[in-house]
């Protein structure tokens, strides 16, 4: 509906047609890229742009009309003060005669009259007034306004003054100067003053100028204006748009890989020791709030067994790959219960959300298993390795997170003392 409706109003205003096509190609492609983009802000942001560039274009629009409009009242006025100058020029004796004298009968100016219906021909002029010193009309194409007065008229008295006035109206119908009729015809009224060969003002000559031919030159001067400024802004607003499009996408990237940084343990991929205690303590923040109902978390503390061994045996590098490959495995296990995080150099935490001791026992025996039963090949080396676990359930009675994590703490000591890969909780 609103493309049939631009579309109308384009053809109208007179745009053609390969012009109101492309600007709609343009404007659909605005809106597309506008309606598709997921960032809120940048949605918003190019909204207002787009009404802030269409109130632009209106008002670049009306001041280009004004200013059309100005350069047609000036070339009226310049017209008419041509008309008078050369009328004074030609005629002076008998004008002066016309000034001076009483009112004359339309039989005395009629030789007047013609020569001047003559001399405007070529101007489109509607209708001729010549104004005496004291505001009266002298002299007018249109008879019956003879002798008449218009003291008062400010634009008389401007002209009376010395100045130029012009006024631009558009009349319904008007009668020419061969008397015929003329309908919705763009008048420009211009007063100005005749001078004598002393340079002093003798009277004022007004004339009224068919300016209609000059609307549609307006008329295309201003679509023109307004299609080429509407295009440019058109341009700006998608090239601004797709550059802070791109900008936002790559500072999103790095946002993403800065959290990244700060959250992940860079040689296990699993949360880092700040991340999993923060997590540790939104869950005990959680847990206190909750009613007595609510089941306890549960935390597992893993530690590997023996693991300084495999970094005398194997090397250095061979330990940092085999904590990547556990922490791989675990975390295939846990991930969708569960939250796992590297606590300290061979050290894992695992939080576990709403557990009993049963279920937590029943987990902790299958962690227990998946890395026991199954060796680890890197490179050429077939590695076998346990892990002892402690485990602890959150308890009404805890005052922190910090007595939960100690008695998992205590129970993978239990655990190691006890002769290692096995889980010890209470
Ligand atoms: P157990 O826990 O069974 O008592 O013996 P363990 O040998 O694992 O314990 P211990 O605390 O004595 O030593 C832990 C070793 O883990 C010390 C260090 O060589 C190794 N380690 C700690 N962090 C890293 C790491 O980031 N990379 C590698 N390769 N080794 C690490
Ligand atoms: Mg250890
Ligand atoms: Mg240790």
């Amino acid at each position: 509906m609103l493309v049939g409706a631009y579309t109308a109003i384009a053809v109208y205003l007179g745009i053609k047609l390969p012009y109101v096509v492309l600007l709609r190609t343009i404007a659909y492609m605005c809106f597309k890229s506008l309606l598709t983009s997921h960032d809120s802000f940048l949605r918003r942001f190019f909204l207002v742009a787009i009404l802030v560039s269409v109130l632009l274009l209106i008002l670049s629009s009306f001041a280009s009309y004004k200013l059309y409009e100005r350069y047609v009242i000036r070339l009226a006025e310049s017209n008419a003060a041509n008309l008078a100058s050369a009328i004074v020029d030609a005629r002076h004796t008998a004008l002066l005669n016309v000034l001076n004298s009483p009112i004359q009968e339309p039989e005395g100016l009629s030789s007047l009259d013609s020569d001047l219906r003559a001399f405007v021909k070529p101007y489109s002029i509607v209708k001729i007034k010549m104004f005496s010193l004291s505001g009266m009309i002298v002299y007018s194409t249109d008879i019956s306004l003879l002798g008449s007065s218009s003291a008062g008229n400010k634009n008389l008295d401007k002209a009376l003054a010395g100045g130029n006035s012009s006024s631009i109206q558009t009349k319904d119908k008007i009668a020419d100067l061969a008397d015929e009729t003329r309908f919705d015809v763009d008048v420009v009224e211009s007063y100005v003053p005749m001078y004598g060969f002393d340079n002093k003002v003798i009277g004022v000559f007004e004339i009224y100028q068919d300016m209609t031919r000059f609307r549609a030159e307006v008329k295309e001067g201003v679509v023109s204006f307004t299609v080429g400024f509407g295009l440019l802004l058109i341009v700006l607003l998608l090239g601004a748009f797709y550059f802070i499009k791109n900008s936002a996408r790559k500072m999103l990237v790095q946002q993403k890989q800065l959290e990244q940084f700060a959250t992940i343990d860079p040689v296990t991929n699993v949360f880092n020791r700040g991340e999993i205690t923060r997590q540790m303590e939104a869950e005990w923040e959680r847990f206190s709030r909750a009613g007595t109902d609510q089941k306890g978390f549960g935390l597992m503390m893993l530690d590997l067994d023996h693991f300084k061994r495999v970094n005398d045996n194997y090397g250095h590098q061979t330990g940092d790959e085999l904590l990547k490959r556990i922490a791989h495995r675990l975390q295939g296990e846990l991930r969708i219960y569960s939250q796992l995080g590297r606590y300290g150099g061979e050290e894992f935490v695992v939080l576990l959300p709403e557990v009993t001791m049963v279920e937590l026992n029943g987990i902790a025996d299958r962690i227990l298993k998946l890395i026991s039963e199954k060796s680890f090949t890197i490179q050429t080396n077939e590695i076998s390795i346990t892990l002892s676990i402690g485990l602890a359930i959150a308890k009404r009675s805890d005052l922190n997170i910090d007595a939960v994590l100690k008695r998992a703490d205590d129970n993978l000591y239990m655990a190691k003392d006890a002769g290692r890969n096995r889980k010890w909780g209470e």
